[in-house]
């Protein structure tokens, strides 16, 4: 069995809650404590019975609420070695005694669940990517990258289900109020995913085993969940790729996108 739960996704914070029947694990804390612990209500879980913190990178939206986690919950945190370097305050309230250094590209088994780690191109230090298999099902998580590498699609092959990046409209993003060295940050290589990118890293790696493709990390500002859910399945559609997986959105500030794989 596998659980996965998006808390939040978006530029606000992100957390994801993952779940089997030995160990529940969050991947990021970018959130308050505060509205982490209420969140995890909605997968019927107190912070107290996690048993650990994954870190993808440094950006504030993924560990605004580690340093408090950790510290209350005595919650061991993961995060690469560039990662503990560059973090600063928010990641040195984390107990020293707490602090474990995930390597950058590895495979390694963390209560009976298959975690692997891949580098993902992002404006950050270190930044990684997430697979993980328990016995029966697997699901990834790439949010925060720039574009795709042969190495990440070689990684997110078969999974039942994939958390995907799909961060911008093109047009959107273009037209929109943002200034020019900002979205050219965002377009760069190593900025976000827009909708059609991650429509064309789906059909590179899509197989009649995935089942659910949750788009994540949605702008609010350049972009809307019906262009991200129309590009995604257009590109799918138009390649002719028969086996649809359901393609979910996740929500910016509420918990959503509950699933469970057996
Ligand atoms: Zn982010
Ligand atoms: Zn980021």
């Amino acid at each position: 069995m596998l659980e996965l739960c998006m808390l939040a996704s978006g530029s606000a914070g992100n957390a994801v809650y993952i779940g089997t029947e030995k160990t529940k694990i969050l991947i990021d804390a970018g959130l308050s404590c505060r509205r982490l612990t209420a969140a995890l209500q909605a997968v019927n879980t107190d912070a107290s019975c996690l048993d650990a913190l994954f870190i993808s990178h440094e950006h504030t939206d993924h560990i605004r609420g580690a340093g408090v986690l950790s510290r209350r919950y005595k919650l061991p945190v993961y995060a690469t070695a560039a990662t503990w370097e560059t973090a600063g305050r928010q990641l040195e309230e984390v107990p020293k005694d707490l602090r474990r250094v995930l390597p950058d590209c590895g495979s390694y088994s963390f209560r009976g669940l298959e975690i692997e780690t891949f580098p993902v191109p992002h404006d950050a230090t270190g930044p990684v990517g997430f697979v993980f298999r328990s016995a029966r099902n697997a699901a990834a998580l790439v949010t925060d990258l720039g574009h795709i590498t042969t190495r990440i699609v070689e990684r997110l092959q078969k999974l039942d289900c994939l958390v995907l990046e799909a961060n911008y409209d093109e047009e959107m993003l273009l037209r929109g109020p943002y200034p020019w060295p900002l979205k050219r940050r965002i377009l760069g290589s190593c900025g976000h995913l827009s909708n059609e990118a991650a429509g064309e890293l789906l059909l590179k790696i899509i197989s009649p085993q995935m089942k659910h493709v949750i788009l994540a990390h949605l702008s609010e500002q350049n972009n809307r969940p019906r262009l991200a859910y129309k590009a995604v399945c257009s590109r799918l559609e138009q390649a002719g790729v028969s086996h649809r997986p359901r393609v979910h959105i996740a929500a910016r500030q509420s918990p959503s996108c509950y699933l469970r794989l057996a």
